[in-house]
């Protein structure tokens, strides 16, 4: 992702970009579902959508269902964009809240046109007419994340980055000042360089190996700490969003792909042991599996500086939320876009590298915080699992914006975070944490208007999913890759 966005838009003759990869190491090979902020990467580099999803063999994801987080027997969706529409300058959700004292089965998933879809199994493009009922969806991809890697390897090729396949075995740097001077591979071969990307991964070969940058550990918020990942073949049709379901000690992740569907059980290696997991994943799936799962232990945290001297660490290497929420991959691309606004000069100036862990950092604790959500938001109590994350003590942020939450369905998006109020709302309350009374303000406005006004929003958004192709049909016209696995 690094080098074909830099190949892409910095100008001509800017920088000489020179990938350095080990096939006998390989990639993770996980990541393969992601946020909508994935479509403006995708259209920042000019890749053809169509080309791009049957290149990797991508489907559309318009959310994640949550099931047994909240309560054991329950579950909810988290959709992409946003539920109803705001009237008067009020939250669509305080009016909600204020209706389903009348008419307590509804749900706010009722009146979000991308949970609508994603549970019939429709799909359509989102209308860029505001005025449409159909430019509420918003969507995101499940795909094969090597097939990705690879699709952007040629597309950074052909825009003049040098690939050299080979292991890096030494790192040199400069005596007096501690900067990366150049990498020495296996072959014997020597690149030199003004500035390194570390993508190495887990191992952070340049940033922590080489230039001794700390890790801020966040293993007591998220205790989870080893996943066992296997595909299986796809026996049903194929969801346009994906599954989480929470377990004893963890939770698993089903992401539909148009040739198979990846399945994943993330837990804590102290309360589970591996077979443990493995036969649950093993139980789970819904088709014969493709090959055995594969181990992979990680730390929940990040870097304390991302930007090191003249080293950038993106991806893995820079640090690790676990991806609930599908937002590692993102995280790259915010690595990526504020590299380039923040582009040095050869000096390499320490305030834009500060500059840069400032606003790299916020960004893992501003994921961080709605990742723990999910945990400290529970009521169950049948695991010590469960029982540690719901009495664990949380960051302020979290706990204040919880509590505010509380008092009256307030919610805030502060600064340029990622999450915006919808995204909270759906996780706040599909986990049943329920505001002890509505908005005043809302007090005020009559219930026949907001029952009116929700049901011809309700009625408008089930007649247009009435309308859209399946899922699959969908696919099938616009980038179906006909490929088996
Ligand atoms: C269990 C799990 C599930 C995940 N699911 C998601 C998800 O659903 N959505 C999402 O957005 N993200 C997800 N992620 C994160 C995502 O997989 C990564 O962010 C993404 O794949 C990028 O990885 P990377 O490039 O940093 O590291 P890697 O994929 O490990 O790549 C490291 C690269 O460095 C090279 N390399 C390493 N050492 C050397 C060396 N000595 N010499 C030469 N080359 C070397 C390797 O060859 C490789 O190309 C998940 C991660 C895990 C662990």
């Amino acid at each position: 992702m690094t080098a074909a966005a830099l190949s892409s838009v910095l100008p001509e003759n800017a920088a000489r970009i020179c990938l350095v990869e080990s096939e006998q190491i390989g990639t993770i090979g996980v990541g393969e579902a992601t946020i909508p902020d994935i479509i403006n990467f995708n259209a920042m580099l000019g890749i053809p959508e169509a080309e791009f999803l049957k290149a990797t063999n991508g489907t559309f994801k318009l959310g994640i269902q949550f099931v047994n987080w909240g309560r054991q027997g329950e579950s909810y969706m988290h959709p992409f964009g946003q539920h109803g529409v705001d009237m008067n300058g009020i939250d669509f959700h305080q009016y909600w809240l204020k209706y389903r004292q009348d008419h307590p089965d509804s749900s706010i998933e009722d009146f979000s046109l991308s949970a609508i879809a994603a549970q019939g199994g429709k799909f359509a493009m989102p209308d860029p007419n505001p005025r449409s009922v159909l430019s509420q969806l918003r969507y995101a991809y499940h795909f094969d994340a090597t097939a990705y890697a690879r699709y952007l390897r040629g597309f950074a090729e052909q825009r003049g980055v040098r690939r050299i396949e080979g292991k890096v075995t030494h790192i040199g740097q400069h005596p007096e000042t501690g900067f990366i001077t150049h990498i020495d591979l296996e072959s014997g071969e020597s690149v030199d360089g003004d500035l390194f990307f570390d993508c190495t991964g887990f191992r952070g070969m340049l940033i922590s190996q080489t230039l001794g940058v700390s890790f801020q550990d966040w293993s007591h918020w998220l205790p989870c700490d080893t996943a066992q990942a296997i595909a299986c073949e796809r026996t049903g049709e194929i969801l346009p969003y994906t599954i989480s379901t929470a377990k004893q000690a963890g939770w698993q992740w089903r992401i539909p792909t148009q040739h198979r569907t990846g399945n994943g059980h993330i837990y804590s290696s102290k309360l589970l042991s591996d077979d443990e997991a493995i036969d649950s994943l093993l139980q789970d799936l819904d088709g014969p599996a493709l090959g055995s799962p594969r181990k992979i232990r990680f730390q929940t945290g990040h870097r304390t500086k991302l930007w090191e001297k003249n080293c950038v660490a993106i991806g893995l290497s820079g640090g690790f939320l676990e991806p609930l929420e599908s937002t590692s991959l993102f995280l790259i691309q915010e690595g990526i876009s504020k590299f380039i606004s923040l582009y040095p000069t050869a000096a390499m100036p320490a305030v834009v590298s500060d500059e840069y862990n400032r606003q790299l950092v916020k960004k893992f604790e501003q994921v961080r915080d709605f990742i723990i959500l999910h945990y400290k938001a529970t009521e169950r109590d049948d695991s010590e699992f469960w029982n540690y994350t719901r009495t664990m003590d949380i960051p302020d942020s979290l706990s204040a914006r919880m509590e505010l939450f509380q008092e009256a369905g307030r919610i805030f998006r502060y600064e340029d975070e990622l999450f915006a109020k919808p995204n909270w709302i759906a996780v706040l309350l599909g986990q049943n944490i329920a505001p002890k009374s509505v908005d005043p303000i809302i007090g005020a406005v009559g219930a026949a208007d907001i029952t009116r006004s929700l049901q011809s929003m309700r009625s408008a958004m089930q007649g247009a999913v009435a309308k859209m192709q399946t899922h699959r049909a969908f696919l099938e016209h616009y980038a179906w890759s006909g490929e088996t696995v």
